[in-house]
């Protein structure tokens, strides 16, 4: 829980190759044939990379084909105002799987690279552990990028999750020109991180793949995910399932089956991709007769990295995207989908990729970490008997430091902006607030606006004509306190980005072959 002072304030026939993996017929069998499964629920949390508040059908993209996902959302309960608590990948998955801000785990400035010393301390309590102690099944298939370490020892397998299949970072952390994106024309566009080792594919500590091969990226990560399940179901043990999926984060890629399927190009192409993992994971949960005792979980790390241009995601009507305090950094689709438990509908209540830890813990009837948590339990708002706890909402820029403090709050309707600052993630929108070179400003009195009648940040309450509002000057109140508490209670751990470099931690498959790092090759 956060300080006391604080807590005042299916479709479309492009269900396609993933879908058709077969779920083991022993598991299958018994499944049905058992007693319906006492005791706490499945849970499934899927995670998009770089995705933004806009990119969705259902969030009203007029050219994306998400139908499982859509499905999700009409079927599900949809939150408009979901936040990370980064827009950057590393900081905002450390926040994700701790249910604490970034600050504290150390994982700042920026994100982690192939040969980082640091990564989320083992000594931080990650969802996977809290489930597990409960006696759940725990997987992970996907990107990981909260650090790898000496002999792997910051790699999933040793923060709770007991199977791991992927990738411990970006897929652009290495070497593009050995990664087929989109068969059999294309090579990756752009530029990727050179001088690393090409990026390998993991099975729990073993390298298996390197460089991995993209195109078949996802079909791999639906068959673990589906096994898992299965395997869950045959031994009537609970599961938690962490599906984080690299899509949409660049470079795009698909498998042939949907390359060039979306109509969007290629960053649509792989957010099809996603969706029918989606519809993939949805159909077995249905195949095993899981669903009405599994809570499926959607979101996403950060916002769009509009430097990309048409290769990139989509903020919708928020503002700037990846890099960036504004709404288009942080705010994310949210999806919260259990047939029978939860009911279709919208949510505008304030909610937080740090409210998941609670939220599952109190779910599977698992204990809290004896740690200081940032998150709320979400239960009552999602099971319909009540509402999030949660007010207010600090924004911190990728690289905090503890004499600015948080850039921006949120408090109910009203967020104040403290400091702005562009980001070149989020370049080449008309809007220059936004772009690399905009530097770090303070603000006094603050920026605010009502996000409430202005999600996009375009009016300005202090400098504008609602200055006299009693509304506006007590939010100029309330965020001015809110900021100055929470900074001042904040503890920040020792920065793991900030451990450097060791070249020699990078993973290779052939150790000490010649030349290195091109030599680490393993099919
Ligand atoms: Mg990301």
């Amino acid at each position: 829980m956060a300080p006391a002072p604080l807590r005042l304030l299916l479709g479309l026939g492009l269900g396609l190759g993933l879908g058709l993996v077969p779920v083991p017929v022993a598991a299958r069998a018994r499944a049905r044939d058992g007693p319906p499964p006492p005791g706490p629920p499945n849970l499934v949390l899927i995670l998009a990379d770089d995705l933004g508040y806009g990119d969705l059908g259902s969030s009203g993209h007029p050219r994306s084909a998400t139908p499982h996902l859509d499905r999700m959302a009409a079927a599900g309960l949809r939150f408009t105002d979901f936040y990370a608590t980064c827009p950057l990948c590393s900081p905002s998955r450390a926040s994700l799987l701790t249910g604490r801000y970034q600050t504290r785990s150390g994982l700042f400035p920026g994100v982690l690279y192939p040969g980082s010393r640091g990564g989320l301390p083992l000594a931080e309590v990650t969802v996977a552990e809290v489930l597990a102690a409960r006696g759940y099944l725990t997987g992970m298939a996907g990107k990981w990028h909260l650090g790898v370490g000496a002999n792997g020892s910051f790699l999933p397998p040793h923060q709770g999750f007991q199977r791991f299949l992927g990738v411990p970072y970006s897929h652009d952390q290495g070497p593009c020109q050995n990664l087929t994106c989109f068969p059999p024309a294309e090579r990756c566009w752009g530029t990727c991180d050179q001088g690393v080792v090409p990026v390998p594919l993991l099975d729990n500590l073993t390298v298996l793949q390197q460089p991995l091969d993209l195109p078949g990226l996802e079909r791999r990560y639906v068959r673990f995910a589906q096994q898992l399940m299965a395997d869950a179901a045959r031994l009537h043990r609970p599961f938690f399932l962490y599906y984080s999926s690299h899509h949409t984060h660049y470079p795009q890629f698909g498998g042939a089956e949907f390359v060039g399927r979306s109509g969007r190009g290629p960053f649509g192409d792989a957010l099809l991709e996603l969706d029918a993992a989606v519809g993939a994971i949805l159909g077995t949960l249905e195949e095993l007769g899981l669903q009405k005792d599994t809570l499926v979980f959607f979101t996403a790390d950060n916002g769009p990295e509009t430097m990309r241009m048409w290769r990139g995601g989509s903020a919708g009507l928020l503002k700037c995207g990846k890099g960036t305090t504004y709404e288009g950094g942080v705010r994310e689709p949210a999806l919260a989908y259990w047939p029978g438990h939860i009911q279709p509908g919208v949510t505008r209540e304030l909610a937080s990729t740090l409210d998941l830890l609670p939220t599952l813990a109190a779910l599977a009837g698992a204990q809290l970490p004896n740690v200081t948590l940032d998150g709320f339990d979400l239960s009552p708002l999602l099971l319909g008997t009540g509402k999030s706890p949660r007010q207010s909402l600090f924004y911190y820029p990728p690289a905090p430091d503890e004499v600015l403090g948080v850039f921006a709050v949120r408090y109910g309707r009203y967020k104040a902006h403290f400091f702005t600052q562009g980001a070149f993630h989020s370049d080449t929108t008309p809007d220059q607030d936004c772009h690399g070179l905009t530097p770090l400003t303070a603000h006094d009195p603050p920026l605010l606006f009502d996000l409430d009648t202005d999600p996009g940040e375009n009016y300005e309450l202090l400098r504008g004509g609602r200055r006299g509002e009693p509304g506006v000057l007590q939010a100029l109140k309330d965020t001015r306190l809110l900021k100055a508490t929470f900074d001042a209670l904040m503890v920040f751990g020792p920065s793991q980005v900030g451990r450097g470099l060791d070249p020699a931690l990078q993973l290779c498959c052939s150790p000490g072959c010649r030349p290195w790092p091109s030599c680490c090759r393993c099919q």
